[in-house]
């Protein structure tokens, strides 16, 4: 049977028969407008030769769109409650397969290997619970999966810094690791009245494109990742203090190595250009 996962009674009845609560803790706020998962899911750009990772299908409302449009789905859920549910919702889509998981300790590169062929292009869809936008995130680019597009959910403001141009004053430490290693786009925002239960902040829809290699040369990758969150510790101040600090380095050494590089020992991280925050990378890393 299919469900009309829009429809708050039907999700209302649904939920209820399966003594189902929403758990605020797993960021669990469901889409029932029915215009934005056609649309998401459209917008991802994938075809009947692609397949699909979801992650947080919740009752299936997106997944059912992928399902339509891809020639495999893999939807990681945590919430095992969830499963009876799914079990319902995607009956009739036998290219659907749900994995009780948390995303975040699931070995990526083994679940891809299980389900998908690697001739097949794998994208993400997903409508990200957003206790751990940053987490999942960083997780998918750095799973060494090579994804073909990330179409994801997440909120306004965490999507306003996903997208916003490096060195200027929207950007953050997850500005610099995202874009290191894919491109990003903002295609529609979605407002907070789209969900069951309504959240308290608006969302957006964002596609991150991989990057085939890296726009810069870090020369450690891990510790190009740690001078950027410690270059962002104290987001409105110098970066002097928490590079000195998180890096175990005198200020003096690193006030010098910004001034080798062409940067104010009083600069802001969110000033840094990618080039910048690898060459400051490489310099500190020498120093140690
Ligand atoms: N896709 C559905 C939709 O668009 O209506 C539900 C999205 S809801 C914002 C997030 C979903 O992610 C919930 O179903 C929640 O249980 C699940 N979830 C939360 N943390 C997770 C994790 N670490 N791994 C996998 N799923 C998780």
């Amino acid at each position: 049977m299919m469900y009309n996962l829009t429809d708050i009674n039907t999700v209302k009845n649904l939920l209820s028969r399966h003594g189902f609560t929403f758990r605020k803790s797993l960021g669990q706020n469901f889409i029932t407008d029915p215009t934005v998962c056609p649309k998401m899911a459209e917008l991802a750009g994938i075809t009947k030769d692609d397949c699909v990772l979801e992650i947080g299908p919740g009752i299936g409302v997106l997944t059912v769109e992928l399902a339509k449009r891809a020639k495999k789905v893999v939807a990681v859920e945590l919430d095992a409650r969830l499963l009876p549910v799914l079990a319902r919702t995607l009956d009739e889509f036998p290219n659907v397969f749900v994995v009780n998981a948390d995303v975040l300790k699931t070995d990526l590169a083994a679940l891809a290997a299980e389900h998908f062929d690697p001739a097949d292009r794998v994208f993400v869809c997903a409508n990200l619970p957003y206790y751990v936008t940053s987490p999942i995130l960083m997780y998918l680019l750095e799973s060494g999966v090579p994804f073909a597009g990330l179409t994801l959910m997440v909120q306004k403001e965490a999507g306003q810094r996903l997208t916003a141009e490096i060195g200027s004053r929207d950007a953050g430490a997850v500005t610099y690791a995202m874009r290191y290693y894919a491109e990003s786009e903002m295609l529609f925002e979605v407002g907070r009245q789209s969900y069951t239960p309504a959240p308290q902040v608006d969302s957006c829809v964002l596609r991150l494109t991989p990057r085939k290699a890296p726009p810069v040369d870090v020369e450690d990758e891990a510790f190009f990742f740690r001078t950027v969150r410690a270059a962002f510790l104290h987001r409105r101040k110098t970066a002097v203090n928490g590079l000195s600090a998180e890096l175990g380095l005198s200020k003096e050494t690193v006030a010098a190595a910004l001034t080798e590089i062409g940067l104010s020992p009083t600069a802001r991280a969110e000033s840094f250009s990618m080039e910048q925050m690898a060459a400051l990378a490489r310099k500190l890393r020498a120093a140690r």
